[in-house]
C-alpha cells in the first residue's frame, strides 16, 4: 500500500504522487520477512520480489547492477557505487524502471516530467520501447546536444521561462489540463523504491557502510538508499543503519544552512525546496546524519581527483568526495571507516567539458 509521510492515511498501490492532505507518500509492504528469494538475474530484476510490480509488465529497457570499487583513501576506505554506469548514465534509470512498470500496469502511455538532466533522459530511454510518449518540460538554457538526444528518443520537448521550481510548476500544471499522468521523481513513491535497490546491491557487495554520502537536493538517491537499508534493517538482515550525510550544493541548500554564493557547477542538487525535505532531516535524525554543503571550488577539485583516479563523472557526482575530504579535516569521520558514495551520472553526457 502507499502511506502518506504526515497523515498516516493509506492507499492500494495505484499510480499516485500525494496524499489527500497535499502530503508525500511512501510505498509500505508486509511480508518481507527475509532477504532471501532473490532472483537469478544480473540486473535489477534480481529484487523483483522487493518491488511493488507484478512481472508480467516490465520495461524492455532493464538498469544493471553497479559495481562498488573501494578504494583507499587517506584515513579511509573510499567504497565508490559506479552509478553512471546505467543505461542511460545516471542512477535514476533504477526509479525509471519501477515507474514505467508501473505505467504499463496501469495502461497509462502519455505522460508528463519536468528536467532537463537525468531523470528526463532516463525516462526518454526506457518510454521509447515501452510505447509510451515523454512530455518533457525544460528550461531555455538545456543545452542543445541534450534536447536533441532527448527528441531523437522520441520525447516531446516543452519549454519554461525560468527557475527550476517554475519549470516544475508548468509541467503539474500541463499535466492536470491535458488529464495526463504528471511523473515527477521528486514526488513519486514508486521511484524511490527503484533506487532502493541500490542499497541491496551495496549490501550484498560490500555489506554496510559506516557512512553514506549522497548528493541531495529532491532526494531521490538519498530517500531510497536509506529506505532500502531500512528494510534490510526490518528484515533482520542488517543490525544497525548507516549514517548518512547529505551532500548539497552551496546555495542552493535545503538542510544546510544556506550559502550566499551558489555554485553552478551541482546542476543536478540545484533544488532548494523539495517536497520530501521533512522526510530527509527524519533520515538525519535517525542514522545521526549530519548535512554538508559544497563550493564550486571544492567540486572542481574532487572532480580533478576523479578524473585521474579513472571515474569519469559528471560535476554533481564529485560533491561526495569533496564533502568526505571536509568530513576527514573536521575529524568526524573516523580513521578506517567504509565510506559509501555513490558516483552518480556519467561525464560523457558533457559535451562542452568542465
Ligand atoms: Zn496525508
Amino acid at each position: 500500500m502507499l502511506r502518506c509521510t504526515r497523515c498516516g492515511k493509506a492507499y492500494p498501490e495505484t499510480f499516485r504522487l500525494r496524499c489527500d492532505c497535499g502530503e508525500t507518500l511512501l510505498v509500505e509492504r508486509e511480508g518481507y520477512d527475509f532477504f532471501g528469494s532473490l532472483l537469478p538475474y544480473l540486473d535489477i530484476r534480481r529484487y523483483l520480489n522487493f518491488l511493488p510490480i507484478g512481472g508480467n509488465y516490465l520495461p524492455p529497457a532493464i538498469p544493471a547492477i553497479t559495481p562498488t570499487t573501494s578504494v583507499q583513501a587517506g584515513p579511509v576506505f573510499a567504497l565508490f557505487k559506479l552509478e553512471y554506469l546505467q543505461p542511460s548514465g545516471s542512477f535514476k534509470d533504477r526509479g525509471t524502471f519501477v515507474t514505467v512498470a508501473k505505467l504499463m500496469e496501469e495502461d497509462i502511455n502519455e505522460v508528463v516530467l519536468d528536467s532537463s538532466g537525468n531523470a528526463a533522459l532516463s525516462l526518454a530511454l526506457y518510454s521509447l520501447p515501452a510505447g509510451i510518449k515523454a512530455h518533457l518540460f525544460v528550461s531555455y538554457d538545456t543545452m542543445p546536444e541534450k534536447l536533441s538526444l532527448l527528441q531523437s528518443l522520441g520525447a516531446v520537448i516543452h519549454f519554461v521561462e525560468g527557475d527550476r521550481m517554475a519549470v516544475h510548476e508548468k509541467a503539474e500544471e500541463f499535466a492536470e489540463r491535458e488529464g495526463l499522468t504528471y511523473v515527477s521523481h521528486w514526488l513519486n513513491p514508486y521511484f524511490l523504491e527503484g533506487t532502493k535497490t541500490a542499497a541491496f546491491e551495496v549490501y550484498e557487495q560490500v555489506g554496510v557502510p559506516d557512512y553514506v554520502l549522497v548528493p541531495t537536493g529532491s532526494g531521490t538517491l538519498f530517500l531510497g538508499l536509506w529506505k532500502g537499508f531500512k528494510e534490510l534493517e526490518k528484515m533482520g538482515e542488517i543490525a544497525r543503519l548507516p549514517v548518512f550525510v547529505a551532500v548539497q550544493a552551496a546555495g542552493y541548500e535545503s538542510l544546510c544552512e544556506r550559502s550566499k554564493l551558489p555554485n553552478p557547477l551541482a546542476d543536478g542538487i540545484a533544488i532548494p525546496q523539495p517536497p520530501r525535505l521533512k522526510e530527509m532531516e527524519r533520515v538525519l535524525d535517525e542514522t545521526g546524519g549530519l548535512c554538508v554543503s559544497v563550493d564550486e571550488h571544492e567540486t572542481r577539485e574532487a572532480l580533478s581527483w576523479l578524473k585521474r583516479a579513472g571515474f569519469l563523472v559528471e560535476p554533481t557526482s564529485a560533491v561526495v568526495l569533496a564533502a568526505m575530504w571536509k568530513l576527514i579535516e573536521r575529524g568526524e569521520i573516523s580513521d578506517g571507516s567504509r565510506v559509501l558514495l555513490p558516483l552518480t551520472g556519467s561525464g560523457l553526457k558533457l559535451i562542452e567539458g568542465i
